[in-house]
This record gives C-alpha cells, sequence and structure tokens, in this order.
C-alpha cells in the first residue's frame, strides 16, 4: 500500500511517500526558517503564503524521488490539525484536490500521531508503549495499547519544552529556531545555576516549564543590570539540565507504572542530545526498549504522517470532501474514529 502524505501545520511544507506505513519512498522536506529567523519565530500569514508557494513543486519532486506517477498511489493523507489554521488549510485543500482529480482516498491525520508514528519507520512498536511527545507545542506522555489509540496520561500546564527552549534562546539573543542552538551550547557549559527541577504534586505526570523559564529570564536580568556576565554556556546547561532531569525521570515513572514494553520518544526537542543521552541511561538497565527516530524524522516531516495515516487506511478511516483544518483536533477523540 502507497500512501501519499502532505504535511503543512506550521513552517515546514513536506511531501512524502511511505510503503505499508513502514517504509520511506520518498521524504521531502521544504523549510521556511530562513524567512522567519528575521522575526524570531514562525508568522502564520508568511507561512501560508510560502505553502501555497512550495506545495506543487514539493509533491512533483516527491514523485519524482519515488519515480511514481500519482495513478500508483492508494490514498492522499493530510494533516488535519493541530497547528495554524491558514498553513494547515493548504495541505489540505492540495491534498482534497489531489484526491478528487485522481479519485483517490482521502485520509485526515493528527500530527500528533505523526511524530509518534516517524519511530515506526525505523522498528516495529511493542505494546503497551509509552510515548513522550516533545514539540514546539506539546509536551505529553501518551499511552497506547494498540495501534492508533492515545491515552494522555501526562501534559505540560502551561509552556511546552519547545517553547520554552525558543523563548530562552530568543532572551539569550540565539537565533530561531533556539532548541538546536542552545542544546549546543549546553554542552559546552556546567550546570553552575541550578534552575528549580519543576515536579508538581508527587504522583503528577504533568509538566511545567514556565517558572523555569521565568527563573532563567530573570537570572539574565538580574546579571545585566548588576553588570555581571554569565556564560552563555552555563545558562545553556543549567536550564537544559532542568528540562531533560524532568523529562527524564516523569518518562520512567510513567513507564514503570504502566509496565510498558517499549518507551518512545517524538517531536522536534526529541533532537535533543542531552535528552537523547539521559534517557538512554535511564532505561538502559531495565528490559524497556527505548526508540528515538533519527534527527531528520524528529521535526515536522510527511513521511511521519504517511507512517500513521497507515493505521487509519487499515481501520477503514476515510475522510470526506467536508473535511476541514482542525487547529484544535484532539488526539484521543481522534484515537476513537
Ligand atoms: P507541534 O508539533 O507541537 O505542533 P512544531 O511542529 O512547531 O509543534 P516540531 O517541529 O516538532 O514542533 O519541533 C520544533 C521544536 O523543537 C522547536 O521548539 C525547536 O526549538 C525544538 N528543537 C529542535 N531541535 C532541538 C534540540 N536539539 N534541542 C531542543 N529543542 C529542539
Ligand atoms: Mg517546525
Ligand atoms: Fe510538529
Amino acid at each position: 500500500t502507497y500512501i501519499l502524505a502532505i504535511e503543512t501545520s506550521c513552517d515546514e511544507t513536506a511531501v512524502a511517500i511511505i510503503k505499508d506505513g513502514t517504509e520511506v519512498i520518498a521524504n521531502v522536506v521544504a523549510s521556511q526558517i530562513k524567512s522567519h529567523q528575521r522575526f524570531g519565530g514562525v508568522v502564520p500569514e508568511v507561512a501560508s503564503r510560502h505553502h501555497v508557494e512550495q506545495i506543487t513543486y514539493v509533491l512533483e519532486q516527491a514523485l519524482t524521488e519515488a519515480t511514481m506517477t500519482i495513478e500508483e498511489i492508494d490514498a492522499i493523507a493530510v494533516t488535519e490539525g493541530p497547528g495554524l489554521v491558514g498553513a494547515l488549510l493548504v495541505g489540505v485543500s492540495a491534498a482534497k484536490a489531489l484526491a478528487f482529480a485522481h479519485q483517490k482516498p482521502l485520509i485526515g491525520v493528527h500530527h500528533i500521531a505523526g511524530h509518534i508514528y516517524a519511530n515506526r519507520l525505523q522498528e516495529e512498536f511493542s505494546f503497551p508503549l509509552l510515548a513522550l511527545v516533545v514539540s514546539g507545542g506539546h509536551t505529553e506522555l501518551i499511552l497506547m495499547n494498540e495501534h492508533g489509540s492515545f491515552e494522555v496520561i501526562g501534559e505540560t500546564r502551561d509552556d511546552a519544552a519547545g517553547e520554552a527552549y525558543d523563548k530562552v534562546a530568543r532572551t539569550m539573543h540565539l537565533p530561531y529556531p533556539g532548541g538546536p542552538e542552545v542544546d549546543r551550547l549546553a554542552h559546552l557549559g556546567q550546570d553552575t545555576l541550578q534552575f528549580p527541577r519543576v515536579w508538581l504534586e508527587e504522583d503528577s505526570l504533568d509538566f511545567s516549564f514556565s517558572g523555569l523559564k521565568s527563573a532563567v529570564i530573570n537570572k539574565l536580568h538580574n546579571a545585566d543590570q548588576q553588570g555581571l556576565i554569565l556564560k552563555k554556556e552555563d545558562i545553556a546547561a543549567s536550564f537544559q539540565a532542568s528540562v531533560v532531569e524532568v523529562l527524564t525521570e516523569k518518562t520512567y515513572r510513567a513507564a514503570n507504572q504502566n509496565r510498558v514494553k517499549q518507551v518512545i520518544v517524538a517531536g522536534g526537542v526529541a533532537a535533543n542530545k542531552g535528552l537523547r543521552t539521559a534517557l538512554a541511561e535511564r532505561f538502559d538497565q531495565t528490559d524497556i526498549q527505548l526508540s528515538i527516530p533519527p534527527f531528520a524524522l524528529c521535526t515536522d516531516n510527511a513521511a511521519m504522517i504517511g507512517a500513521a495515516a497507515m493505521v487509519a487506511y487499515q481501520k477503514g478511516n476515510r475522510a470526506d470532501w467536508a473535511m476541514n483544518a482542525n487547529p484544535g483536533l484532539d488526539l484521543e477523540a481522534y484515537g476513537r474514529r
């Protein structure tokens, strides 16, 4: 089964062709990072316009890379939500047009289900499974008992991990997106500032990163006023140490409580070297299998959407022409379709 998948939820225009939900035949990503950099973040209107300009080229390139024609494709999949509504709409419209013109089934995919399924392009899932989703807009612990079923057992009460990275980076005058740059600096510094670790209530699997973010920003401002110079490597290392410790401990706790066989990490922050190392060490002496996708599949791409779409395809889930971009699409509800 060949699925052509489209992803335009944020600032990446992406098209991929996936075989049987597990094999990447083509994977094209046109990034808009350069256009958003001078604004220090993603500008929704700019993102939508870029998607419109890029989508047909990216589509053609994916088919060329696969040496396939659209006739050989079995279904068209697209990110339905969550994301920026104007950005999502470009992908949804393109997918509908393609499916209609070529009489192919149409499948709507949840963006976070996609991030999780990026891992299936590497190895088969073992259930029960725990997914730690850490991205620009989400920080969640998700329990899966079977394919396509999602139970959120922990989530952030304020900022997402990636959002905290980006905001701290901005205060440090680092270029957008800040995550990779803070990660790089963190490895050159020491945890000298000992920022708080936010655990919340004793048994809580929820997260909170806004206090940590404020602590970092206050530290920087106070140092500025007192004419002190803090090493930016140490700020990065101290911030990252707090984020990584909390994410790793809560993931470990949730994995044991739910006796899972596998833990997978998903979303842009899964590319973080400090997090990858800490999780690998934490799960090393356990019989829980830890899986993290290769760097290129951590941030937004359409290969992951194609992988998730295969599950919907096998469940018989088909979208109709009324499908719309849904910025508030709920993951658990999506799983119950
Ligand atoms: P969502 O998936 O929640 O809708 P998104 O699609 O914008 O949000 P992703 O593309 O999954 O998010 O991830 C982007 C985020 O990952 C950004 O916040 C970026 O700073 C962060 N990120 C990328 N690489 C790293 C890294 N090495 N360390 C920390 N954060 C990183
Ligand atoms: Mg992105
Ligand atoms: Fe994403």
